[in-house]
This record gives C-alpha cells, sequence and structure tokens, in this order.
C-alpha cells in the first residue's frame, strides 16, 4: 500500500469525484447493507455471548483481549469473570484506551497481541474504546497498513489472528457497535489529525446491548450520548446516500429517541429507557453508517468539538438544526421528520414547516438541557473572538471531513463559516438564512 501522510478524502479531486457520484445517475451502484451478525440484547444477552464464544473457539483458543478504559475497568473484569467462570475462557485486559484513540497506543496494544496471541477481541466502552479495538485489530493482522488510505469499499482480508469481533457499549450514542468506521488520530501526522477509518471488515460480529452496561451513566453523559445517536438519525435521514434500509432505521430512531432520552436523563435507573436508549442508539448506528457517513452536522462538530475540545455528542447537536436548514433547499426529506414530530403539513409553505421542525427540534433539546447553540455552552465558554481567532482552522477542518463528502447539498468553505456564525446562537431567522441563501 502507497504512503502518504494526508487522508484519501482530503484530495481535491476525490472532493468533486463525490459530490458528483451523489447524483441519481451514480444511485445503486454500490450500496452494501453492513450491520453486525447477532446482536444480544436482553437481560441474558452476555451470558448468551459468552456461550456463544464457547462453542465457537476450541480448548487451544480460548483467549480474549478486552479492550476497556481505566475508568470502566470493572466492567471489562466482569467479562472477564463472566468468560472464565461460564466456559473457562482465558482473557487478558487492555485498559489504556485513550479519548481520540492515537495510533501510538494502538500500537501498544499490538505488542499485547503478538505475544498473548488472542483470538477475539472485545470492545467494552463507548465510542473511542470500540474504534480502538477495531483499529488494534487491523494493525495487529496488517502492520503495513496506512490508515489513511482506508476507504469503504477497500478490503484487508482480515479475521487471520483474530477471529470475532465483539462490542459492548457502555453509553448510548456512538452506535460504534453497529458501524464499520473508527475513528483514529494519526500521531505519524504533524500536526497530528484525526481521521476516518472506514472499513466494511471492522464492522463488530457479535454485540451485546445490555442496560447493567448503561445504568450508572450520568445524566449529562446520557444527554450527550443521546443527542449524538440523535444527530446520526436524523443527519443522515437528510443525505443523498439514503436508502430505504437506512430510512427506516433513520426515521424509528428518531421517534425512540424523542420518546426515552427525556426519561434516561431524568431516572438513570429506569431500566426500561436505558433499554429503549440502547437499541434507538444502535438502530441510528445501522442507519447511519449505511447512507455511507453521518451528516454535515457531523462535520462541523467534529472541527468544533476537536479545536475547542467540546463532548461530541454536544458539538454536533449544536449544528443539527443547520445541518437540516441548508440542505432541506435542495431535498424534501425534511417533511418526513417534522411528522414525527407531530407537525401537520397541510395549507403551509415549505419554509413554515421546516421552520417549524427547527423550532420543535430545539425545544426538544431544551427540554433535555442540551445547549442549542455555541453561546448556551456551560461547561466552556467560547466568545466570538475565540471563534475569529480560530476562523481557517475551523472552516479547514469541517471542510475536509469525511462526512462533508457526502452532504446532499454542495458545502463550500464561505458556507461553512457562514453555518459556524450561525450557530453562535442558532436563532430561528438565522437558520432559516442558511435555507434561503
Ligand atoms: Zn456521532
Amino acid at each position: 500500500m502507497s504512503k502518504r501522510d494526508f487522508a484519501w478524502y482530503e484530495d481535491p479531486d476525490l472532493k468533486n469525484l463525490y459530490i458528483k457520484s451523489a447524483s441519481n445517475a451514480m444511485r445503486g451502484y454500490h450500496a452494501p447493507i453492513v450491520h453486525p451478525k447477532i446482536t444480544f440484547t436482553g437481560t441474558n444477552s452476555l451470558t448468551d455471548l459468552t456461550i456463544l464464544l464457547g462453542a465457537y473457539l476450541t480448548e487451544d483458543e480460548k483467549r480474549v483481549l478486552i479492550v476497556v478504559d481505566k475508568d470502566l475497568r470493572k466492567f471489562g473484569e466482569k467479562v472477564a469473570k463472566k468468560l472464565k467462570e461460564l466456559r473457562n475462557i482465558d482473557s487478558r485486559i487492555f485498559d489504556n484506551v485513550i479519548p481520540e484513540v492515537p495510533l501510538n497506543t494502538v500500537r501498544e496494544a499490538v505488542a499485547i497481541c503478538e505475544e498473548y496471541d488472542p483470538k477475539v477481541i472485545i470492545a467494552v466502552g463507548g465510542g473511542s474504546t470500540m474504534d480502538m479495538a477495531k483499529v488494534i485489530m487491523i494493525y495487529y493482522e496488517k502492520p503495513e497498513v496506512n490508515v489513511n488510505t482506508m476507504m469503504a469499499p477497500s478490503y484487508l482480508g482480515l479475521r487471520k489472528k483474530i477471529f470475532l469481533l465483539c462490542a459492548i457499549p457502555t453509553t448510548s450514542g456512538t452506535g460504534a457497535e453497529a458501524s464499520f468506521n473508527a475513528m483514529v488520530t494519526n500521531t505519524d501526522r504533524d500536526p497530528p489529525k484525526k481521521v476516518a477509518v472506514p472499513l466494511y471488515e471492522i464492522c463488530p460480529d457479535y454485540v451485546v446491548l445490555h442496560s447493567d452496561f448503561t445504568k450508572s451513566m450520568p445524566p449529562y453523559l446520557t444527554m450527550g450520548t443521546g443527542m449524538d445517536a440523535l444527530a446520526h438519525a436524523m443527519g443522515a435521514y437528510v443525505l443523498q446516500g439514503s436508502t430505504v434500509y437506512t430510512d427506516i432505521h433513520n426515521l424509528k430512531a428518531t421517534e425512540m429517541i424523542l420518546e426515552w432520552l427525556p426519561r434516561a436523563i431524568k431516572r438513570g435507573n429506569d431500566l426500561e429507557a436505558r433499554e429503549q436508549m440502547l437499541m434507538a442508539a444502535f438502530i441510528a448506528g445501522v442507519g447511519f453508517i449505511n447512507t455511507n457517513a453521518a451528516g454535515i452536522e457531523h462535520s462541523l462538530g467534529h472541527s468544533f468539538g476537536g479545536i475547542f475540545h467540546v463532548h461530541h455528542g454536544i458539538s454536533v447537536g449544536i449544528f443539527l438544526a443547520a445541518s437540516i436548514a441548508y440542505q432541506s433547499k435542495v431535498t424534501d426529506r425534511f417533511y418526513d421528520l417534522a411528522k414525527i414530530f407531530r407537525i401537520e403539513k397541510e395549507g403551509k409553505h415549505r419554509d413554515q414547516v421546516l421552520r417549524k421542525l427547527l423550532e420543535a427540534l430545539q425545544d426538544f433539546m431544551k427540554k433535555i438541557n442540551a445547549p442549542i447553540s455555541i453561546k448556551a455552552l456551560e461547561k466552556t465558554q467560547i466568545s466570538k473572538d475565540d471563534m475569529e481567532a480560530k476562523k481557517e482552522e475551523l472552516i479547514n477542518y469541517a471542510f475536509n471531513d469525511t462526512c462533508t463528502l457526502f452532504s446532499t447539498r454542495k458545502l463550500d468553505p464561505p458556507q461553512i463559516w457562514k453555518i459556524f456564525e450561525t450557530a453562535y446562537e442558532n436563532k430561528i431567522d438565522d437558520l432559516m438564512e442558511l435555507y434561503y441563501m
């Protein structure tokens, strides 16, 4: 594989090609459906996975690498205990998971694999942990790979050393348990850069959705990760790459999140709400990854969150209304989202329906205490001057983000800046300007 130090989607020629490939002529040319083989749900789900692994692995293959971060080590230990007690499966815990998944720590885990020779990797954690496990598998099996060149569809022929990749999410939002993408920080680059690694083969084989792993999530994290799931579902629904398969997922996930997220935030020990949110985030994960990308709220959110260190779900949530408003000029798909928010379209102009949808989305966000704008952020105070000082960086990061390629409406640097400016307060009139412009 050729050595290159920038990601494929930063190539100007490819950018143009992708905009064109969103045309009707290209629709249906390449549209695989990717998701885990079995997703165990319910109170017996961890036991189910353990029994399956016990049957799958021979006696001398019973070695599992559990990937977990230090704060959640107890969850990793819980899984290790279950494997040992129920099916005498040996395991080792790698707990040096660092947010943003720097490549150099991935190599640390690969060194453990080389010595321990695990046959299964189980990721127990949030998005970073699951992404880390995916990239560990890539580098353990194919050390010569350059992550910058990974794009869907490229194939590496994985699962020669690691037979199975499993995921147990501890948040309800990232959808990483259902996705074939991993975000990794390329520390070989100067400065290091977060790159997307989309590869069908890194979609987990088996998933466990068990509320025992999410019920202790504090309200703020429940809200932030829940907003991420909502952004996946709604943001991907308006994308050109949508299919009937992604539609059923994205619409249902939106409906479920509106119904269950407020309860999960309010009463963390409401197991029904926790289970529904785990399911909703998973469904949204399948929905957005099969449209090939998340929406442009993710390009903007990746840039803003990366530069100002704001939580991923909170960041993408701030740009969700703008993403829908901006793209609705060229797509009618917002009508279906409006329906979920119980907005009647009869007798209303197109822009009136959109306005009602944006208002309803902001009302929902206020109800769950999600910041609706940059100004409304409480944990990090960011002024207009701070934004202005980072203007170039914010624009370039968003413009060179993989999700920008899949925008339904072409997105250039001046429009990106306009959206950033709008998001400072996210006034409805300003959001509508993005639609009209
Ligand atoms: Zn996300």
